[in-house]
C-alpha cells in the first residue's frame, strides 16, 4: 500500500510540473513516505530525517515533507524532534500534498494536515507507475481487525471498499495504458465489499476481473486466514488470469499466542484452510508472515510455530521479530520476551523455512513453466529475470525482445530464493 501511495504522490506532483530525481543533493523537495509497522522502519526514518538537518541549513528553501503511517500517528513528535520538517500529511491527506507544498513555498511556514477518515480515495489521483506492465490497485483501505500487535487500524482507519464498477473501469483503463499485471491491495482483501454490500464480494470481484480483455495476471494481497472463503479458493482455482499464489499470514502456531494476538483462528482451523487450498489449486504457492517473540511466547509455543511451518510447507515466508508499537495492546503486555531469546527463535525459524523453500523449489526442477519476463537481471546483463504465476523468480539466458512478454522456460536449478531455467 505504501509503494502504491508513493506512485500516486509522484503522479500528483508530476502534474504540477515536478520531476523525480534520485540525487538528493539537487532535490528541491524531499518526501518521506513512512511505514510504522515495525520499530526498525521507524528508527531508520528518524535517523534519515536527522541526517537532513545540515542540508536544510545549507539550503533553507528545500522542502521536507513527511507522509504515511508515522506522520499519521506521530504528527507532533515529528515537529518536536525535527523542526526542519516543513510538511506533515496523514495517510488520508495525500490528495492535498501539492497544495501543502505550494503553501510552504509561498509562506515559508510549516504546515500539518491529518484527517481521521478517508475523504478522497487515492485511486482517483494520477500515478507514475514504477513499472509500465504492473499496477497496484487498492480495493479496500483500512482494517477492522485490531490484532493486538498492529498499528495499522490506527494509522489507516476502518475498512472502506471501492465499488466493483469503479475498480473494473480503473483496471480497463490501466490495460489500455499497457498494464498486463495487477495486484489488488487491501489490508484484508477477503473483507472486500462488506462495508458497501453487507457481505464479502471478493470472489465475485476476482471473477469479474478475470474477464477483462488484455489483462494477463491478477495477484492480490493480503488475505486474513479467518476470512478466506471456499468461494474465493474456487475463483482462484477456476480463474484463467488469477495467479495461483496465496499469501496467508499465520503469525504464530500456538493457539494461546494466536488468541493473545486476537487473530481469531486456531492452528487447526488454519491448517484446514491450507489443506483446502492445496486440494483445490494444483501447483499453488503459499507464502506467509510469521512473528517470533510475541509477549508470553514460551518455548513450547514457539515449537508450535515450527510445527505449523513444517505442516503448511510455505514456499517462502516474511519472518519478523515482534517489536512493540506504541498505542497497541501488545506493547503494554508485561511478559515481553528477552532480545536474545527472540533472536535465537528467529534464527531457528529462518533455518527451517529456508530448508522448506529450497525443497519446494527443487520439486520444480525439470518442469516447463510460463514466466512473465520483467527485465534484465541486475547481476548479469545477459540474463533475463521474470516470475512464474506462483510468484517465483526465474533467471534464464534469453533475448531482450522477450522483456514484458511471456516465455516458456525449463527449470534447471533450484535455489532458496530463485530458480534458474533454460528458454524453450
Ligand atoms: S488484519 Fe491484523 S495485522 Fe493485518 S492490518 Fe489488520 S490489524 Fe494489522
Amino acid at each position: 500500500m505504501n509503494k502504491h501511495d508513493s506512485e500516486r504522490m509522484a503522479g500528483l506532483l508530476s502534474t504540477r510540473g515536478y520531476e523525480q530525481t534520485s540525487d538528493m543533493a539537487s532535490a528541491e523537495i524531499i518526501i518521506f513516505n513512512t511505514c510504522a509497522v515495525r520499530g526498525h522502519a521507524e528508527d531508520r526514518f528518524f535517523g534519515n530525517l536527522n541526517n537532513l538537518r545540515r542540508e536544510k541549513k545549507k539550503r533553507p528553501n528545500m522542502i521536507i515533507a513527511v507522509g504515511g503511517c508515522i506522520a499519521q500517528k506521530e504528527r507532533d513528535f515529528i515537529f518536536e524532534k525535527a523542526p526542519h520538517v516543513d510538511v506533515v500529511f496523514g495517510t488520508h491527506n495525500m490528495a492535498n500534498l501539492a497544495s501543502l507544498i505550494e503553501s510552504v513555498e509561498l509562506s515559508r511556514q510549516a504546515v500539518c494536515e491529518i484527517a481521521d477518515k478517508i475523504e478522497v480515495m487515492p485511486t482517483s489521483l494520477p500515478s507514475v507507475r514504477e513499472h509500465a506492465y504492473h499496477a497496484w490497485v487498492p480495493i479496500i483501505i483500512g482494517c477492522n481487525n485490531f490484532c493486538t500487535y498492529c498499528i495499522v487500524p490506527y494509522t489507516r482507519g476502518r475498512e472502506v471498499s471501492r465499488p466493483v464498477d469503479d475498480i473494473i473501469s480503473e483496471v480497463k483503463s490501466l490495460v489500455a495504458d499497457g498494464v498486463q499485471e495487477i495486484t489488488l491491495l487491501g489490508q484484508n482483501v477477503n473483507s472486500y465489499g462488506r462495508d458497501i454490500y453487507g457481505e464479502s464480494r471478493f470472489a465475485a470481484l476476482l471473477r469479474a476481473l478475470d474477464k477483462v480483455e488484455g489483462l494477463r495476471r491478477i495477484r492480490f494481497t493480503t488475505s486474513h486466514p479467518k476470512d478466506l472463503s471456499d468461494d474465493t479458493i474456487d475463483a482462484i482455482a477456476s480463474g484463467e488470469k488469477i495467479c495461483e499464489h496465496i499469501h496467508l499470514p499465520v503469525q504464530a502456531g500456538s493457539n494461546k499466542v494466536l488468541k493473545a494476538m486476537n487473530r481469531k483462528y486456531t492452528k487447526e482451523s488454519y491448517l484446514e484452510t491450507v489443506n483446502r487450498i492445496y486440494d483445490a489449486i494444483p501447483g499453488v504457492s503459499l507464502t506467509t508472515d510469521i512473528m517470533v517473540g510475541f509477549p508470553g511466547e514460551t518455548e513450547e509455543d514457539f515449537l508450535d510455530t515450527l510445527d505449523i511451518v513444517e505442516k503448511a510447507r510455505y514456499d517462502s515466508a516474511f519472518t519478523f521479530i515482534f517489536s512493540p508499537r506504541d498505542g497497541t495492546l501488545a506493547a503494554k503486555m508485561e511478559n515481553q520476551i528477552p532480545a536474545s531469546v527472540k533472536s535465537d527463535r528467529f534464527d531457528r525459524l529462518v533455518e527451517l523455512q529456508n530448508r522448506i523453500s529450497l525443497e519446494k523449489n527443487i520439486e520444480l526442477v525439470g518442469r516447463n513453466i510460463e514466466v512473465f519476463v520483467e527485465g534484465i537481471s541486475k547481476k548479469n546483463k545477459n540474463v533475463l529475470t521474470g516470475r512464474t504465476r506462483t510468484n517465483k523468480i526465474v533467471n534464464f539466458v534469453g533475448p531482450e525482445y522477450l522483456i514484458h512478454k511471456e516465455a516458456m522456460v525449463k527449470i534447471k536449478e533450484a535455489h532458496t530464493w530463485y530458480l534458474v531455467g533454460e528458454l524453450l
